[in-house]
């Protein structure tokens, strides 16, 4: 068993990938071919938004729009502590200071009321400029995105939507990577959308944003004359060929995989939920499940459970072992006396169990049981 079977997709989707991976290399075209633009309009008419921008990797897709809105040093970037490091990353690249902010127990989401905490403390401190909040879709739900609007209305804040794991996943019907000033996306392979290889997108209603963005992505050109720069920016494409693999997976994904993803979802809570506190997707909410999370009772057990679970030749995983506050690179920014007490609990309980669109339903009964057999002896 793996914890997201490539194989199995690929098994269903392979002529169309195959025919499209030869059409490109017969093309020539590798750099910002047709299948680039026809992904991108794609991926923008899926979203709900005006633009989409791709780019060489989520990571680069959170690195652009803050390019492109000056965020540098002595800017305040409002990050959650419990995601991938890349959120972070990106305003330590620019030299500004992300500023971390605890999560809600339920959702392992930003917690509006710490990122409120945390951007008047900033104000009152007067020694960064609030500038940006990111908003992480964490595991594939989207975090709170109407009410970190009205904060970010609030104090005159930018929202960049950190939807990597989020894409597919909606609120009351509005797609994931739609919400905030701007969103990026990653085509990671074992993200919801992945490609063969690095890739991201960045997705906005602002035009003025999209002209930047595409003059940045190739190192700052102009759009009418190449070799005349106008800023200074970076190389960062998507290949072609990852476009031309991405334009099946999409299809699959709006068809049928999201459905798949969510009927594996509640099959595993219904077999979980009295034994462990499975996911918690709020009302109106529809997760694109990049993770199936459950938490368990101490560290011991979820530790326990998961070598009893390797034992059984079934993978998985601890997304995150430690808050973003614990990791070396980030400590210097946040010696404040702030505290993490939700990352600090879920970091020592959670465990993501084999989740993807191809999961079969013994699988699931295998793993679960397995789970209940742990839990009991
Ligand atoms: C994967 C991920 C990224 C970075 O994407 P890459 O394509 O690997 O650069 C950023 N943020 C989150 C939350 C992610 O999970």
């Amino acid at each position: 068993m793996q914890f997201r079977d490539l194989g199995l997709q690929y098994a269903a989707l392979k002529s169309e990938i195959d025919s499209g991976i030869n059409a490109v290399i017969e093309s020539h075209s590798f750099i910002l071919g047709k299948q680039v633009s026809e992904l991108e309009e794609q991926l923008a008419e899926f979203v709900g938004v005006k633009h989409c921008i791709s780019c060489a990797s989520g990571t680069d897709a959170l690195i652009l729009p803050l390019m492109a809105w000056d965020i540098k040093a002595g800017d305040a970037v409002f990050v959650p502590d419990f995601t991938f490091f890349a959120t972070a990353n990106c305003a330590m690249l620019r030299g500004a200071t992300p500023v971390l902010v605890d999560i809600d127990p339920q959702t392992f989401n930003i917690s509006c009321d710490a990122l409120e905490t945390a951007i008047t403390k900033t104000i009152a401190d007067e020694k960064l400029r609030p500038r940006v909040i990111i908003p992480v879709d964490l595991f594939g739900q989207p975090a709170e995105h109407r009410r970190i609007q009205e904060i970010a209305d609030k104090y005159k804040l930018m929202i960049l939507e950190d939807g990597a794991q989020g894409f597919g996943g909606s609120i009351s019907g509005q797609r994931a990577c739609s919400f905030g000033n701007a969103a990026a996306t990653s085509f990671f392979p074992a993200k919801p959308l992945g490609c063969y290889g690095d890739g991201g997108a960045v997705f906005t209603n602002d035009a003025l944003l999209n002209e930047q963005l595409r003059s940045l992505r190739v190192s700052g050109a102009s759009i009418v004359s190449k070799y005349d720069n106008i800023s200074i920016g970076l190389n960062s494409r998507l290949d072609t060929l990852q476009a031309a693999i991405l334009l099946p997976k999409l299809k699959a994904l709006r068809d049928y995989e999201l459905d798949a993803v969510n009927d594996a979802a509640r099959l595993y809570t219904a077999l979980l939920k009295e034994f462990v506190v499975t996911p918690n997707i709020k009302n109106d909410y529809y997760s694109c499940w990049s993770q199936y999370t459950i938490l368990l009772e101490n560290e011991a057990v979820r530790d326990g459970l998961k070598e009893h679970l390797k034992n059984q030749n079934i993978p998985s995983m601890i997304y995150y072992p430690m808050g973003l506050h614990q990791q070396k690179a980030l400590i210097s920014t946040n010696t404040e006396d702030t505290q993490f007490p939700n990352t600090d609990r879920i970091t020592k309980r959670c465990l993501a169990l084999p989740m993807h669109p191809y999961l079969n339903k013994n699988d699931i009964k295998l793993i679960t049981g397995e789970i209940i057999r742990y839990l009991h002896v």
